[in-house]
């Protein structure tokens, strides 16, 4: 029996399998022949369009829509992926209630817009059935690249750079590609092993090498990279977890979000995967909505999620928070953890006062035999040598980093959103500076 007030609380099996079966089916059913053609007849087609401008990608929406409109949806795919080779994966994930989708002046004339994301995926979907990849690669540059991080950042970089012709060793400390595609992403919005067939696809290309299980760091160096490639990309991701400021934070039954999703992801079996009765979620971002809502999916009585500011400071979008709402998670904003005690976790009520996040004194106590950490991730394992802004390895524009010859992209690199879809986009940008740059 663990010592620990909070273990004896969380079980595996909770649900029948029946029941968890369906509760991580796909989140939206993908559209069929008809419902394509019914959704692409809503788009103006605009002139400059606005939810094209609103993509990382610039994927050019009319266009693509015009493609399904008119019986073509392989050419509607090439449309996709020429812009953004995950254009499957970014059709699944992507916010595009915070951006496409909410800028389409459907959205803004009637409230409802045109449904681009499941558009896109109907599109790629039937593309991607037909096995056969859709761009070919130019011939040999004699020209040797590494791309360090199999996550979207790097799988983008390493696939545009293989169509232009140079030699890819992609390498991974994991011994599976995909990055958070694999390991993060919520299991309901990427089902039946879609990230794995994604990478396996994507590398038909050609050109690339794979060499995972490899970290830069403790396998590798910058510096070795640097002496046996013309170019190095980063995609590294963000590796490290914010601590926790709580008494008690350190004990059994506190568990990075992160981790238990991966845990989750990579498990054969969601009956095997334990779940507290009454489970609290600590963060306000889209990882704390997908720990909370798994932890309901998978039977947790309560589930609770306690964000130390208000809702409009919440990074998880709206959908999300209905999301999260719909499935009965309980969302407290204004509520910071201050303890674990026996009785379960400790939170205090906060307000802003001249701009500042203060603690008001006011507490109130959960039940709690599991608490999730979902509070950010931090860059780890990033070479000295490389200059940093805000906690990430410093680039330009282009994805240049403080040392010559060293790209990154993605999560790891400064500026930009932390979405898979902005992770694509840098690193085909970084790709693309890099081809320029090593054909000068
Ligand atoms: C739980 C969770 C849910 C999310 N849900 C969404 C969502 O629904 N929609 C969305 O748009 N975004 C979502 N995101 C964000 C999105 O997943 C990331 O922005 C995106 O994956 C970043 O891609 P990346 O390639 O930069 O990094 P990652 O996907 O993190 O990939 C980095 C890769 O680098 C490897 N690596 C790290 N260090 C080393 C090293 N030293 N040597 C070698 N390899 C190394 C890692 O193993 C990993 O494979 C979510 C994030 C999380 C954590
Ligand atoms: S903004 Fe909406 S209606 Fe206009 S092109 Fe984009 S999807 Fe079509």
């Amino acid at each position: 029996m663990p010592s620990d007030p909070f273990t004896p609380g969380i079980a595996a099996g909770r649900l029948p399998a029946a029941e968890i079966a369906a509760n991580f089916s796909d989140l939206h059913a993908p559209l069929d022949d008809h419902a394509a053609l019914v959704a692409a007849d809503r788009c103006y087609f605009c002139y400059d369009a606005p939810c094209m401008t609103a993509c990382p990608t610039s994927i050019d929406i009319p266009l693509f829509i015009r493609q399904i409109a008119t019986g073509t949806p392989e050419a509607a795919a090439r449309t996709i992926l020429s812009q953004n080779i995950l254009g499957g994966m970014c059709a699944r994930v992507c916010p595009t209630e915070t951006l496409c989708e909410e800028v389409c002046v459907r959205e803004v004339a009637e409230g409802k817009p045109v449904l681009i994301g499941q558009l896109q995926r109907y599109a790629t979907d039937r593309l991607m059935k037909q096995r056969k990849h859709p761009f070919s690669r130019a011939s040999n540059s004699g020209k040797r690249v590494a791309v360090v991080g199999a996550g979207p950042a790097g799988l983008a970089a390493a696939h545009r750079l293989a169509m232009k012709g140079h030699s890819v060793t992609l390498f991974d400390a994991r011994s599976k590609g995909g990055g958070l595609n694999e390991f993060g992403i919520a299991a309901y919005k990427t089902p039946g092993g879609f990230a794995q067939a994604e990478l396996d696809w994507l590398l038909g290309i050609g050109g690339i090498a794979v060499d995972y299980g490899k970290r830069l760091g403790g396998d590798m160096t910058l510096a070795g990279l640097q002496d046996a490639f013309d170019a190095v990309f980063l995609g590294i991701g963000l590796g490290g977890v914010n601590a926790l400021a709580m008494d008690g934070g350190n004990r059994d039954g506190v568990v990075d979000a992160v981790d238990w999703i991966g845990a989750m992801r990579q498990s054969a079996d969601k009956l095997d995967i334990p779940v507290g009765r009454n489970v609290v979620v600590i963060g306000g971002g889209m990882t704390a909505v997908d720990a909370a809502v798994q932890s309901k999916l998978l039977g947790a009585e309560t589930v609770t999620m306690a964000y130390r500011r208000d809702k409009a400071a919440m990074a998880a979008s709206g959908f999300e928070q209905d999301l999260a709402a719909s499935k009965g998670v309980r969302i407290l904003y204004n509520m910071a953890p201050k303890a674990l005690t026996a009785d379960g976790i400790v939170l205090v009520r906060t307000e802003t006062r001249g701009g500042k996040l203060v603690e008001t004194g006011e507490t109130m106590t959960l039940s709690a035999d599991q608490v999730l950490r979902a509070i950010g991730q931090t860059l780890a394992g990033a070479p000295d040598v490389l200059a940093l802004a805000g906690g990430k390895i410093k680039v330009d524009a282009v994805g240049r980093s403080s040392v010559a010859g060293v790209w990154a992209g993605g999560d790891c690199a400064s500026g930009g959103e932390d979405l898979t879809v902005t992770a694509v986009a840098e690193g085909r940008d970084a790709a693309e500076d890099i081809h320029a740059h090593l054909m000068q």
